[in-house]
């Protein structure tokens, strides 16, 4: 077989750009997967085909995230925006008293308190609307409620590009409530702190694979909290009695999450996505610091996100033809949220280092050109 052509750099922040080798595996199962004559999508969900799918995409996953036997891992849908409202529904039942306290450091975490409030009474523990979004208020001036049923952040903010280097320590904060973390855009980027949190959960499409899935990881004695009106099929404890299983749960994408952990295991594990994501951000921020004020990403330096980088163009006149000399080159996807403006880059575990590298190059050229 001849080389595949080099597919352009795709920098979209999700749906967003899956490892080449994880796509051609699919390609060539598609029809038939393992000679069993079926194609994944075509089979049943209780057929030992696809529960052999299951099961080893769950424990490549607990292997890769060192996942403690207490938490349960979850397959859900609804993505992130779905679990703003299934994770109050989950854990601010009446014995849980309804407070909610959210930390607000972006667009994510703020549409989550929104949702909140028709759930609980929730209020943001902290914001950085203040300051336009730009850093991530200390966890010491977070004014967090005794007995509150859970606290949230959003520990990487893909809209706004800031990033929690860890999860905060609730406990040495004196607070007994449980956390919880949307992940959704820097999952499987970094090792997380089992100790420190209750309940995790991540749309597949930044940094696992299709959209469609959700992964919810959740402590078993969370379990059992439920709001009465909590649907079934989005109750967690009724999730976990199931293995996943008590509706049909989305197992194409299921499938192809399982390439990709098994890719990530190949790479060498989250320690060497976490090294990468380093690297990579590194090479973009430095040349963003250094290019003498032709771009600049607005977002204080210790809340930088190694997996979203949006930055602005000082003539904002050329934007389009940034942009259209980026797709020319083979960079594609570059253009920045809506609410924000400008350019964003997001380097997931599947982008290379070579296209950071390409960006940059690009970045330097078209400086140079219109500087
Ligand atoms: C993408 C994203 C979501 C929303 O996911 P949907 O699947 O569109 O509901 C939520 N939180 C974060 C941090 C995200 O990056």
């Amino acid at each position: 077989m001849p080389a595949a052509p080099q597919r352009p750099f795709n920098f979209a922040p999700g749906p967003a750009t899956l490892p080449d080798s994880v796509l051609r595996q699919a390609a060539e199962e598609m029809l038939d997967w393992h000679g069993s004559g079926m194609g994944v999508m075509e089979m049943s969900h209780r057929g030992k085909e696809f529960v052999s799918i299951l099961e080893q995409a769950v424990s490549t996953l607990r292997e890769l995230l060192a996942v403690p036997p207490h938490f349960h891992i979850l397959f859900m849908q609804g993505g992130g925006l779905g679990e703003n409202a299934i994770v109050p529904m989950n854990l601010a039942g009446p014995q849980a008293g309804g407070l909610i306290d959210v930390v607000v450091t972006g667009s994510w975490s703020k549409k989550s308190l929104v949702e909140a409030q028709r759930y609980g009474d929730a209020r943001a523990a902290a914001s950085n609307e203040v300051d336009g979004r730009t850093s991530i208020p200390a966890a010491a001036t977070w004014q967090l409620r005794d007995g509150a049923a859970y606290v949230h952040v959003c520990s990487n903010e893909t809209i706004d590009g800031l990033e929690m280097a860890t999860l905060p320590d609730l406990a040495a904060l004196g607070c007994q409530s449980p956390l919880v973390a949307d992940c959704s855009s820097h999952i499987l980027s970094r090792q997380i702190d089992w100790s420190r949190v209750g309940v995790v959960f991540a749309g597949a499409q930044k940094n696992i694979g299709p959209a469609g899935l959700t992964l919810v990881f959740v402590r078993e004695d969370l379990l059992g909290r439920a709001l009465p009106i909590c649907p079934s099929a989005f109750d967690y404890s009724v999730v976990a009695a199931h293995g996943s299983m008590y509706n049909t749960p989305p197992t194409y994408s299921i499938y192809i999450a399982g390439l990709v952990f098994e890719w990530v295991k190949a790479q060498g594990g989250v320690a060497e996505m976490d090294r990468r994501a380093a690297e990579k951000s590194a090479l973009l921020y430095n040349y963003l610091d250094d290019c003498g004020g032709f771009y600049r990403n607005r977002v204080a330096k210790d809340a930088r996100s190694r997996m979203n980088v949006p930055f602005f163009l000082t003539n904002e006149t050329l934007n389009d033809a940034f942009l259209a000399g980026a797709r020319e080159a083979g960079l594609l996807q570059l253009k920045g949220h809506k609410s924000v403006g400008g350019m964003r880059a997001s380097l997931y575990n599947a982008m290379p280092l070579a296209g950071v590298q390409a960006l940059v190059d690009y970045m330097k050229d078209f400086a140079r050109r219109h500087g």
